[in-house]
């Protein structure tokens, strides 16, 4: 060996030492990583110089943005400081920008923004089921309005309000949008389960169980209004019932009220034929059309159902950019019709998905249920298996639904600057297996049951199906009991 060779070996021999101990030096880095990954779940991690220190970061999983260009990321984090997404993006980059206050472990599940019910009656929970499958108006004569006018006061309001949020949690929904009544009490529920919600205080021409007449309704709201302005989970609305049971007045005063406080207009639209039919003989327009002539048209309102619309309604409709929400259950259940959502997306119709109330026209509030229903729907009426596919319908339950309720720049999507609500799917149940498709899987197999954890705000409201401000047991205790009690004040003879 000349020396020449002998320093090329000797250099080699360094190099092998010093690659097997950089090698080592990974794997032992790697290992903590790894150890850090499973171990450190909820304990607050050292901060390095440099790094940012945030509040959550949800880490390790399948994000599905909903964003613009639809994106959805494999193992990729999201970041939240207060209760704002400051980051969406690749796992490992938003591990070294950030250390986390608290960390949620993602891996092997989806990620999606939290879900929106469009349209809802969340006290009647504790009407669900009271009775079924009889006509809208055998229902609404002989057992609704019965039930309601002997059982529904604000403590009735406040019990079902917090079955109704208990179900949301568990099925995925982070936002709902509401109509009844002692809507006040709706919105401290709503609140105290960690919930957002645009809450509309119903408003109509006959006795209601909390106000009797048009003045102390508006009187009942304005003060409503006043006292959730600029509430961070809570918006306050109006909600005139629908122009069927609001005559010109009630719906100018109504939308006059709502429009010096800023608050959106919640409606029912163009439920039934029977509706329109009204409407036109009356009035000689259509549902849109009239409130379009009385001034209630524009981008503050949001409608539920929208079934019976023409093409200028929904010309109308999108011009004024009021928000739509169709809800496939309520529809099928009561033969109300079927919507033309292909038709409403085309014309550029902000379009949401709800469930409607949970009483003899759903009777859940199971918003991964309505994709389901509502893919299928226009499917089989159109007798199309393309007219409305999962991406669709996972979009009317999210930034679809934030459009309607013109509060997209909010939720619908896990963007940064959005609001941190986000919800976590788990994908290892027997009907989650094998995955091919994600938003197939989401639409068509997934189940309100494989949602796991339940980011609002940026607070966890559910952690791995277990309500973290709600009392479970007792919620459902409760609701047993005012069954019973609603059952009895039916047998009895009315006072
Ligand atoms: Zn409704």
């Amino acid at each position: 060996m000349t020396s020449d060779e002998k320093g090329t070996a000797m250099r080699k021999k360094q190099m092998h030492r010093l690659s097997r101990a950089v090698f080592s030096l990974a794997l032992i880095v790697s290992c903590l990583v790894f150890a850090g990954a499973l171990f450190g779940q909820g304990a607050p991690a050292k901060a390095r110089p440099g790094r940012e220190k945030i509040d959550l970061l949800v880490a390790g999983g399948t994000v599905i943005t909903m964003d613009a260009e639809r994106r959805v990321l494999e193992d990729a984090a999201v970041a939240v400081r207060g209760d704002t997404i400051v980051a969406v993006g690749p796992r490992a980059e938003l591990e070294a920008r950030y250390v986390p206050a608290r960390r949620i472990d993602a891996r092997g599940r989806l990620v999606l923004p939290g879900l929106i019910n469009g349209h809802n009656h969340a006290p009647m929970t504790l009407l669900r089921g009271l009775k079924d499958d009889v006509t809208l108006q055998d229902w609404l004569q002989n057992y609704i309005f019965p039930a309601e006018s002997r059982n529904v006061n604000e403590e009735f309001v406040a019990r079902g309000t917090r079955l109704a949020a208990l179900e949301m949690i568990r099925g995925g929904t982070t936002t709902y949008a509401d109509m009844y009544y002692f809507e006040d009490a709706i919105a401290r529920e709503t609140k105290a389960a960690g919930l957002r919600a645009v809450l509309g205080e119903t408003i109509l021409d006959f006795p209601a169980p909390d106000n009797k007449n048009l003045a102390q309704a508006l009187a009942y709201t304005e003060n409503f209004l006043k006292r959730w302005k600029g509430d961070p989970l809570i918006r306050a609305a109006v909600a005139p019932h629908s122009v069927y049971l609001c005559s010109e007045k009630t719906l100018k005063e109504s939308a006059a009220l709502a429009r010096r406080y800023g608050a959106p207009i919640l409606i029912h639209l163009s439920e039934t034929k029977r509706e329109v039919d009204e409407i036109r003989a009356q009035y000689g327009l259509s549902p849109p059309q009239h409130l379009e002539k009385v001034g209630v048209l524009g981008p503050d309102v949001l409608a539920a159902h929208c079934i019976w619309v023409d093409a200028a309604d929904m010309a109308l409709l999108a011009r004024r950019q009021v928000g739509c929400v169709h809800n496939p259950s309520s529809n099928m259940m009561l033969a109300s019709g079927v919507a033309p959502v292909v038709e409403m997306r085309a014309a550029g119709v902000r379009l949401g998905l709800g469930t409607d109330g949970p009483a003899g026209s759903n009777n859940d509030l199971d918003l991964m249920e309505e994709m389901d229903l509502a893919a299928k729907l226009q499917k089989v009426t159109r007798m199309d298996p393309r007219a409305l596919g999962a991406e669709q319908a996972l979009e009317m339950a999210t930034i679809g639904g934030a459009k309607a309720l013109h509060m997209e720049e909010e939720i619908g999507s896990l963007e940064t600057g959005k609001k941190a609500d986000l919800v976590l799917l788990g994908i290892s149940a027997p009907h989650a297996v094998p995955m091919y498709q994600v938003y197939s899987q989401i639409v068509y197999a997934l189940k309100a049951s494989d949602v796991e954890t339940v980011v609002i705000a940026g607070r966890t409201v559910m952690e791995n199906r277990r309500v973290l401000t709600l009392n479970e047991a007792e919620v459902v205790a409760r609701a047993r009991e005012y069954g019973a009690r609603v059952k009895q004040s039916l047998a009895a003879p009315p006072k």
